[in-house]
């Protein structure tokens, strides 16, 4: 078992260092926030992710995990530093890479022993030749380390076990020495392993990530010509799913995709292909339908009520997805605003993702709009004008049809995740509006 660190302890490098941890490494998760280190050491996980506190728990009570603010301390003798900071977009589009300099940095000026670094960040093709070459101008003491990529592929909401049960590990490694280390400390897990250069490993990630990103426009680009021709999308996609070079997963249609992924990486793969004299037109068609996606519904709405000012409109689902408290690029931070601004006064429900985002939208007046946060689904129904769904938390989809209907004062829904059935809504006595369905108005 090996000694590993972990620059970051964000979705990605937390969930590493705790399943690193899991199967037997000894672990350091470093973070350069104070508060969130604090709150990891009171044995509490920053951020949600189903069964991954208990994991942190057990492991730092087996002796195998623990956090830190001092790097210097954590990197000295490690065997492996895993790379988990953000890279987030740049005004161009491209990856800031400012965060993964400042680790580099770190390792380079605390390195004392041999060590592989390897980049779990998601970064443009080349940049882990540039890590190398920048710890080697940097370099105090006479050791000998390398660079891999690994780049990672959990998805938020299920991130802990997408780890443990990985369809496969990318390592990029550019000599045996680094290879045979990092599928070493990957054995455990007993998930395929794929061996690759450094360039293609990077290159793996967004290829993948903008693939997805590519699916899901395609299925929302159908959805609203289906709308336009009278067919199901729903329907559709069930046929298009038993074809197995298609695949039955990401063909749900809706208003768009969000997270801290999908919008950066096709923007940056765009901003790469740019840098080299090309253009690459399906990811810039999947990030136009994607923007559009995301107000679909709201502007179908505007249409029907005019104006949402003195209506009451339930909000229901804020993070991007269920099963994260994150927000990032989610079709709320769009939406909510834009119903703020025509004085809409708003009661938003989310299990998990309200806390941060009264951060922004603290309860109360923004201009001629309110904002208030809902305990539950109920709350936010009750006596309103309007619902729209953004995401399909459990909660939401276990509230039955009718109960839109008792509750609201007029039931007139907007699904941006198509939960429900049409004709059920229909029964019911409720005005339903999803993406790519027939609707009842
Ligand atoms: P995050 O923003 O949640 O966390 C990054 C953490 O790094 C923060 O806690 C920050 O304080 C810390 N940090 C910054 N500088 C540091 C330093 N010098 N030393 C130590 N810690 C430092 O990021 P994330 O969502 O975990 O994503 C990290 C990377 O992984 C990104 O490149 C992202 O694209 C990629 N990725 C993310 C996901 C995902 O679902 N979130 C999935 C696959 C890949």
């Amino acid at each position: 078992m090996y000694k590993l660190a972990i620059a970051g302890t964000g979705y990605v490098g937390l969930v590493a260092g705790a399943t690193f941890a899991e199967v037997g490494h000894h672990v350091t998760c470093v973070d350069v926030d104070e508060d969130k280190v604090e709150m990891m050491r009171a044995g509490i996980s920053p951020i949600y992710e189903e069964g991954l506190e208990s994991l942190m728990q057990r492991n730092v009570e087996l002796g195998r995990l623990s956090y830190s603010t001092d790097f210097k301390a954590a990197y000295q003798d490690a065997d492996a530093i895993f790379i988990g900071v953000g890279t987030p977009e740049r005004a161009d589009g491209s990856a800031d890479l400012t965060h993964i300099a400042s680790v580099a940095r770190q390792i380079a000026e605390s390195i004392e022993k041999d060590c592989l670094v390897i980049v779990k960040s998601t970064v443009p093709v080349g940049t882990n030749d540039k890590v190398e070459q920048f710890i080697r101008d940097f370099l105090v003491n006479d050791v000998h380390f390398e660079v891999a990529s690994n780049p990672e592929f959990l998805a938020q909401g299920s991130a802990v076990h997408d780890t443990m049960y990985a369809d496969r590990f990318i390592i990029g490694t550019e000599s045996e020495w680094a290879r045979n280390l990092l599928t070493d400390i990957y054995t455990s897990f007993h998930r395929p392993i794929v061996n690759v250069s450094r360039r293609s490993a990077e290159m793996i990630k967004y290829a993948s990530n903008d693939f997805l990103a590519l699916k899901i426009s395609y299925i929302n680009d159908i959805a609203n010509l289906c709308e336009l021709v009278g067919a199901d999308i729903q329907d559709v996609a069930e046929g298009m799913s038993y074809d197995a070079r298609i695949g039955d997963k990401f063909l749900n249609a809706g208003i768009g995709y969000g997270g801290s992924c999908f919008p950066k990486d096709t923007k940056a793969l765009m901003s790469l292909a740019r840098e080299n004299g090309y253009e690459l037109r399906t990811v810039q068609s999947a990030v136009e339908v994607n923007e559009q996606q995301k107000t679909k519904l709201f502007k179908e709405a505007n249409k029907r009520l005019i104006t949402f000012n003195g209506l009451k409109v339930a909000v229901l689902g804020l993070t991007f997805k269920p099963g994260t408290d994150d927000l990032r690029e989610a079709a709320s931070l769009v939406n909510v605003p834009l119903l703020l601004e025509q004085g809409a006064d708003i009661y938003a429900f989310d299990p998990s993702g309200a806390v941060r985002f009264s951060t922004m939208y603290p309860e109360g007046r923004f201009g001629i709009g309110a904002i208030t946060y809902a305990s539950n689904v109920e709350q936010a129904l009750l006596d309103a004008h309007v619902c729209f769904i953004f995401t399909e938390w459990d909660e939401v989809k276990l509230t039955t049809p009718e109960r839109y209907a008792e509750l609201m004062r007029t039931p007139l829904v907007y699904d941006g995740r198509n939960i429900y059935s049409v004709l059920e809504m229909e029964k019911a006595g409720v005005e339903y509006h999803s993406v790519g369905r027939f609707s009842t108005k």
